[in-house]
Protein backbone atom coordinates (compact mmCIF):
# COMPACT_ATOMS: atom_id res chain seq x y z
CA UNK A 1 0.00 0.00 0.00
CA UNK A 2 2.76 2.41 0.98
CA UNK A 3 4.43 1.81 -2.81
CA UNK A 4 1.54 2.73 -4.35
CA UNK A 5 0.70 5.77 -2.50
CA UNK A 6 4.21 7.05 -3.62
CA UNK A 7 3.86 5.98 -7.22
CA UNK A 8 0.20 7.82 -6.96
CA UNK A 9 1.25 10.36 -4.95
CA UNK A 10 3.84 11.35 -8.33
CA UNK A 11 0.51 11.57 -10.65
CA UNK A 12 -1.96 13.96 -11.04
CA UNK A 13 -4.95 12.95 -8.59
CA UNK A 14 -8.27 11.70 -11.31
CA UNK A 15 -10.77 9.52 -10.47
CA UNK A 16 -11.74 6.18 -11.84
CA UNK A 17 -13.57 7.88 -14.54
CA UNK A 18 -11.29 10.45 -14.88
CA UNK A 19 -12.29 13.34 -13.30
CA UNK A 20 -9.76 15.91 -12.29
CA UNK A 21 -9.91 16.76 -8.89
CA UNK A 22 -6.81 18.87 -6.97
CA UNK A 23 -5.07 17.59 -4.34
CA UNK A 24 -3.45 20.48 -2.48
CA UNK A 25 -0.94 20.58 0.73
CA UNK A 26 -1.68 22.38 4.20
CA UNK A 27 1.19 24.06 5.12
CA UNK A 28 3.24 26.77 7.41
CA UNK A 29 6.15 27.46 5.74
CA UNK A 30 8.86 27.31 2.74
CA UNK A 31 10.30 24.15 3.87
CA UNK A 32 6.93 22.42 4.14
CA UNK A 33 6.47 23.70 0.73
CA UNK A 34 9.42 21.49 -0.39
CA UNK A 35 8.27 18.84 1.70
CA UNK A 36 4.99 18.82 -0.27
CA UNK A 37 5.98 19.05 -3.70
CA UNK A 38 7.83 16.00 -2.51
CA UNK A 39 5.23 14.30 -1.44
CA UNK A 40 3.11 15.06 -4.92
CA UNK A 41 1.14 18.13 -3.70
CA UNK A 42 -0.16 20.00 -7.07
CA UNK A 43 -0.54 22.99 -5.09
CA UNK A 44 -1.05 24.23 -1.69
CA UNK A 45 -4.64 25.22 -0.29
CA UNK A 46 -3.95 26.95 2.58
CA UNK A 47 -0.66 28.42 3.78
CA UNK A 48 -1.39 28.63 7.67
CA UNK A 49 0.43 32.09 8.04
CA UNK A 50 -0.24 33.06 11.93
CA UNK A 51 2.64 30.59 12.23
CA UNK A 52 5.12 33.30 11.29
CA UNK A 53 3.66 35.18 13.52
CA UNK A 54 3.54 33.57 16.52
CA UNK A 55 6.54 32.30 19.14
CA UNK A 56 8.13 35.24 18.82
CA UNK A 57 8.65 38.68 20.65
CA UNK A 58 6.92 40.86 18.08
CA UNK A 59 5.11 40.64 14.34
CA UNK A 60 7.28 40.18 11.88
CA UNK A 61 8.56 43.18 9.69
CA UNK A 62 6.68 43.43 6.02
CA UNK A 63 9.99 42.76 4.48
CA UNK A 64 10.57 39.42 7.03
CA UNK A 65 6.80 38.63 5.24
CA UNK A 66 7.49 39.05 2.12
CA UNK A 67 10.61 36.69 2.18
CA UNK A 68 8.73 33.78 3.97
CA UNK A 69 5.36 34.31 1.13
CA UNK A 70 7.68 34.49 -1.61
CA UNK A 71 10.40 31.63 -0.34
CA UNK A 72 6.97 29.56 -0.33
CA UNK A 73 6.14 30.87 -3.89
CA UNK A 74 9.54 29.94 -5.40
CA UNK A 75 9.57 26.00 -3.36
CA UNK A 76 6.08 25.29 -5.07
CA UNK A 77 7.72 26.22 -8.74
CA UNK A 78 5.90 27.40 -11.63
CA UNK A 79 2.61 25.90 -12.06
CA UNK A 80 1.47 25.28 -8.15
CA UNK A 81 -0.71 28.02 -6.59
CA UNK A 82 -0.03 28.89 -3.07
CA UNK A 83 -3.01 29.73 -0.97
CA UNK A 84 -2.32 32.14 1.65
CA UNK A 85 -4.66 32.50 4.69
CA UNK A 86 -4.36 36.01 6.43
CA UNK A 87 -3.58 35.62 9.70
CA UNK A 88 -6.38 33.59 11.70
CA UNK A 89 -5.59 34.38 15.81
CA UNK A 90 -7.83 34.34 18.78
CA UNK A 91 -10.21 31.95 20.15
CA UNK A 92 -7.77 29.30 20.68
CA UNK A 93 -4.50 30.33 18.92
CA UNK A 94 -3.26 33.50 20.93
CA UNK A 95 -0.36 36.19 20.09
CA UNK A 96 2.12 37.18 22.15
CA UNK A 97 2.20 40.94 21.24
CA UNK A 98 -0.74 41.70 20.13
CA UNK A 99 -3.16 41.54 23.41
CA UNK A 100 -6.74 40.10 22.68
CA UNK A 101 -8.90 41.13 25.17
CA UNK A 102 -10.33 38.94 27.42
CA UNK A 103 -13.51 38.00 26.71
CA UNK A 104 -16.15 35.58 27.86
CA UNK A 105 -16.55 33.38 24.46
CA UNK A 106 -12.87 33.64 22.48
CA UNK A 107 -14.27 31.51 19.84
CA UNK A 108 -17.08 33.76 19.38
CA UNK A 109 -15.21 36.75 19.99
CA UNK A 110 -12.26 38.49 18.00
CA UNK A 111 -11.10 35.60 15.67
CA UNK A 112 -9.61 35.74 12.13
CA UNK A 113 -10.31 38.39 9.68
CA UNK A 114 -11.85 39.92 13.21
CA UNK A 115 -8.70 40.50 14.64
CA UNK A 116 -7.21 41.96 11.37
CA UNK A 117 -9.98 44.21 10.86
CA UNK A 118 -9.25 45.47 14.77
CA UNK A 119 -5.49 45.84 13.84
CA UNK A 120 -5.24 47.65 10.10
CA UNK A 121 -1.96 48.20 10.25
CA UNK A 122 -0.83 44.57 11.66
CA UNK A 123 -3.62 43.79 8.50
CA UNK A 124 -1.97 46.32 6.26
CA UNK A 125 1.44 45.37 6.21
CA UNK A 126 0.38 41.38 5.49
CA UNK A 127 -1.47 42.72 2.72
CA UNK A 128 1.46 44.30 1.49
CA UNK A 129 4.06 41.59 2.12
CA UNK A 130 1.40 39.29 0.24
CA UNK A 131 1.21 41.66 -3.19
CA UNK A 132 4.76 41.89 -3.23
CA UNK A 133 5.45 38.41 -2.85
CA UNK A 134 2.57 37.65 -5.40
CA UNK A 135 4.91 37.99 -8.69
CA UNK A 136 7.15 34.92 -7.40
CA UNK A 137 4.18 32.42 -7.90
CA UNK A 138 0.62 32.30 -8.19
CA UNK A 139 -0.40 33.45 -4.86
CA UNK A 140 -4.02 33.82 -3.63
CA UNK A 141 -5.20 35.70 -0.76
CA UNK A 142 -7.92 34.12 1.52
CA UNK A 143 -9.50 35.40 4.78
CA UNK A 144 -10.51 33.37 7.61
CA UNK A 145 -13.33 33.25 9.77
CA UNK A 146 -15.64 35.45 7.64
CA UNK A 147 -19.13 35.46 8.64
CA UNK A 148 -20.94 38.41 7.04
CA UNK A 149 -20.44 39.71 3.45
CA UNK A 150 -19.86 43.28 5.31
CA UNK A 151 -16.62 41.47 6.72
CA UNK A 152 -15.49 40.04 3.21
CA UNK A 153 -16.25 43.52 1.95
CA UNK A 154 -14.04 45.23 4.37
CA UNK A 155 -11.54 42.85 4.51
CA UNK A 156 -11.46 43.34 0.35
CA UNK A 157 -11.51 47.16 0.52
CA UNK A 158 -8.08 47.32 2.50
CA UNK A 159 -6.49 45.12 0.15
CA UNK A 160 -7.68 47.21 -2.71
CA UNK A 161 -6.27 50.42 -0.68
CA UNK A 162 -2.93 48.52 -0.48
CA UNK A 163 -2.65 47.35 -4.67
CA UNK A 164 -3.82 50.65 -5.46
CA UNK A 165 -2.50 51.38 -8.70
CA UNK A 166 0.91 49.80 -7.82
CA UNK A 167 0.39 45.98 -7.71
CA UNK A 168 -1.33 43.78 -10.39
CA UNK A 169 -4.48 42.21 -8.87
CA UNK A 170 -4.40 38.98 -7.16
CA UNK A 171 -6.97 36.46 -6.31
CA UNK A 172 -9.18 36.18 -3.39
CA UNK A 173 -11.07 34.22 -1.34
CA UNK A 174 -12.81 33.29 1.58
CA UNK A 175 -12.77 30.60 4.13
CA UNK A 176 -16.28 29.29 4.81
CA UNK A 177 -16.03 27.84 8.31
CA UNK A 178 -19.46 29.26 10.35
CA UNK A 179 -22.57 28.68 9.57
CA UNK A 180 -23.56 31.96 8.21
CA UNK A 181 -21.19 32.39 5.26
CA UNK A 182 -22.11 29.08 3.96
CA UNK A 183 -26.09 30.33 3.79
CA UNK A 184 -25.03 32.89 2.48
CA UNK A 185 -22.14 31.21 -0.17
CA UNK A 186 -24.03 32.75 -2.92
CA UNK A 187 -23.66 36.28 -1.96
CA UNK A 188 -19.84 35.63 -1.14
CA UNK A 189 -19.35 33.84 -4.24
CA UNK A 190 -20.19 36.50 -6.19
CA UNK A 191 -17.49 38.71 -4.58
CA UNK A 192 -14.60 36.43 -4.54
CA UNK A 193 -12.08 34.13 -6.72
CA UNK A 194 -12.84 30.92 -4.57
CA UNK A 195 -14.32 29.51 -1.82
CA UNK A 196 -12.60 27.30 0.95
CA UNK A 197 -14.39 25.36 3.75
CA UNK A 198 -12.81 24.92 6.91
CA UNK A 199 -14.15 22.19 8.11
CA UNK A 200 -12.57 22.18 11.59
CA UNK A 201 -14.33 25.21 13.01
CA UNK A 202 -17.75 24.72 10.30
CA UNK A 203 -18.04 21.38 12.09
CA UNK A 204 -17.13 23.83 15.77
CA UNK A 205 -19.88 26.57 15.03
CA UNK A 206 -22.61 24.01 13.26
CA UNK A 207 -23.06 22.09 15.97
CA UNK A 208 -22.21 23.99 18.95
CA UNK A 209 -19.20 21.83 19.93
CA UNK A 210 -15.75 23.16 21.47
CA UNK A 211 -13.12 21.46 18.45
CA UNK A 212 -10.64 20.34 21.17
CA UNK A 213 -13.16 19.86 23.97
CA UNK A 214 -12.31 15.64 25.14
CA UNK A 215 -15.73 14.77 25.72
CA UNK A 216 -17.24 16.08 22.38
CA UNK A 217 -14.41 15.17 20.15
CA UNK A 218 -16.57 11.99 18.80
CA UNK A 219 -19.53 13.81 18.93
CA UNK A 220 -17.94 17.08 17.04
CA UNK A 221 -18.10 15.33 13.62
CA UNK A 222 -17.69 16.88 9.93
CA UNK A 223 -19.33 13.96 8.71
CA UNK A 224 -22.42 15.36 10.47
CA UNK A 225 -25.61 15.42 7.95
CA UNK A 226 -25.88 19.21 8.98
CA UNK A 227 -22.32 19.33 7.98
CA UNK A 228 -22.69 17.79 4.77
CA UNK A 229 -25.87 20.44 4.09
CA UNK A 230 -23.49 23.26 4.64
CA UNK A 231 -20.90 22.41 2.21
CA UNK A 232 -23.18 21.00 -0.60
CA UNK A 233 -24.94 24.96 -0.04
CA UNK A 234 -20.97 25.98 -0.34
CA UNK A 235 -20.52 24.05 -3.42
CA UNK A 236 -23.88 25.10 -5.19
CA UNK A 237 -23.13 28.75 -4.43
CA UNK A 238 -19.76 28.94 -5.75
CA UNK A 239 -20.20 26.56 -9.01
CA UNK A 240 -23.52 29.11 -9.51
CA UNK A 241 -20.85 32.08 -10.30
CA UNK A 242 -18.45 29.96 -11.99
CA UNK A 243 -16.05 29.66 -8.97
CA UNK A 244 -13.37 27.20 -7.41
CA UNK A 245 -14.22 25.81 -4.31
CA UNK A 246 -11.66 23.47 -1.88
CA UNK A 247 -11.93 21.83 1.14
CA UNK A 248 -9.13 22.78 3.38
CA UNK A 249 -10.35 21.23 6.92
CA UNK A 250 -9.15 17.98 8.68
CA UNK A 251 -12.23 16.14 6.65
CA UNK A 252 -10.16 16.52 3.66
CA UNK A 253 -7.36 14.39 4.98
CA UNK A 254 -10.07 11.48 6.27
CA UNK A 255 -10.17 8.77 3.81
CA UNK A 256 -13.77 7.67 4.69
CA UNK A 257 -15.18 11.39 3.86
CA UNK A 258 -13.89 11.28 0.36
CA UNK A 259 -16.46 9.86 -1.94
CA UNK A 260 -18.73 12.44 0.49
CA UNK A 261 -16.83 15.53 -0.70
CA UNK A 262 -16.18 13.97 -4.50
CA UNK A 263 -20.19 13.13 -4.81
CA UNK A 264 -20.36 17.20 -3.79
CA UNK A 265 -18.65 18.97 -6.02
CA UNK A 266 -15.51 20.02 -4.17
CA UNK A 267 -12.91 20.61 -6.57
CA UNK A 268 -9.69 21.24 -4.64
CA UNK A 269 -8.76 19.06 -1.64
CA UNK A 270 -6.25 19.97 1.07
CA UNK A 271 -4.71 18.00 3.39
CA UNK A 272 -1.97 16.97 5.58
CA UNK A 273 1.38 16.54 3.69
CA UNK A 274 1.52 13.18 4.73
CA UNK A 275 -2.28 12.52 4.06
CA UNK A 276 -1.39 13.49 -0.16
CA UNK A 277 -0.24 9.84 -1.36
CA UNK A 278 -3.62 7.79 0.25
CA UNK A 279 -6.11 10.74 -0.89
CA UNK A 280 -4.34 10.19 -4.62
CA UNK A 281 -5.04 6.11 -3.95
CA UNK A 282 -8.00 6.15 -2.76
CA UNK A 283 -9.26 9.07 -5.52
CA UNK A 284 -7.90 6.61 -8.30
CA UNK A 285 -10.57 3.82 -7.24
CA UNK A 286 -13.82 6.32 -6.94
CA UNK A 287 -16.08 6.68 -9.68
CA UNK A 288 -17.63 10.01 -9.57
CA UNK A 289 -21.07 9.57 -10.77
CA UNK A 290 -21.52 7.39 -8.34
CA UNK A 291 -20.46 9.48 -5.86
CA UNK A 292 -22.54 12.30 -6.54
CA UNK A 293 -25.99 9.91 -6.49
CA UNK A 294 -24.30 8.47 -2.81
CA UNK A 295 -23.98 12.17 -1.97
CA UNK A 296 -27.50 12.86 -2.25
CA UNK A 297 -28.47 9.93 -0.31
CA UNK A 298 -25.94 11.10 2.57
CA UNK A 299 -27.74 14.45 2.41
CA UNK A 300 -31.02 12.79 3.37
CA UNK A 301 -29.82 10.97 6.32
CA UNK A 302 -30.14 12.23 10.18
CA UNK A 303 -27.56 11.04 12.07
CA UNK A 304 -23.35 11.33 11.86
CA UNK A 305 -23.66 7.53 12.83
CA UNK A 306 -25.64 6.91 9.82
CA UNK A 307 -23.48 8.46 7.17
CA UNK A 308 -20.81 6.70 8.11
CA UNK A 309 -22.13 3.42 8.23
CA UNK A 310 -23.38 3.99 4.41
CA UNK A 311 -19.36 5.38 3.99
CA UNK A 312 -18.06 2.40 5.28
CA UNK A 313 -20.44 0.39 3.15
CA UNK A 314 -18.70 1.49 0.11
CA UNK A 315 -15.04 1.82 1.46
CA UNK A 316 -12.27 -0.37 -0.35
C1 LIG B 1 -10.61 24.82 9.64
O1 LIG B 1 -11.16 25.44 10.54
O2 LIG B 1 -11.08 23.79 9.14
C2 LIG B 1 -9.30 25.25 9.12
C3 LIG B 1 -8.76 24.71 8.04
O3 LIG B 1 -8.64 26.22 9.83
P1 LIG B 1 -7.85 25.92 11.21
O4 LIG B 1 -7.89 24.45 11.43
O5 LIG B 1 -6.48 26.46 11.02
O6 LIG B 1 -8.68 26.71 12.18
MG1 LIG C 1 -10.40 27.44 11.07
Amino acid sequence: QRALEREAAQRPALTADGFKVEVAANIRDARDAREAVAAGAEAVGLLRSEFLFRDRAEAPSEDAQTGAYGACAEALGPGRKLVVRTLDVGGDKPLAYQPLPREENPFLGLRGVRVSLDRPELFRAQLRALLRAAPLGDLHIMFPMVATLEELRAAKALLAEEAGAQYPAVKVGAMIEVPSAALIADALAREVDFLSIGTNDLTQYCLAMDRGHPKLAKQADGLHPAVLRLIALTVEAAHRHGKWVGVCGGLASDPLALPALLGLGVDELSVDIPAIGAVKVRLSRLVRAECVALARELLTLSTATEVRARLASVAD
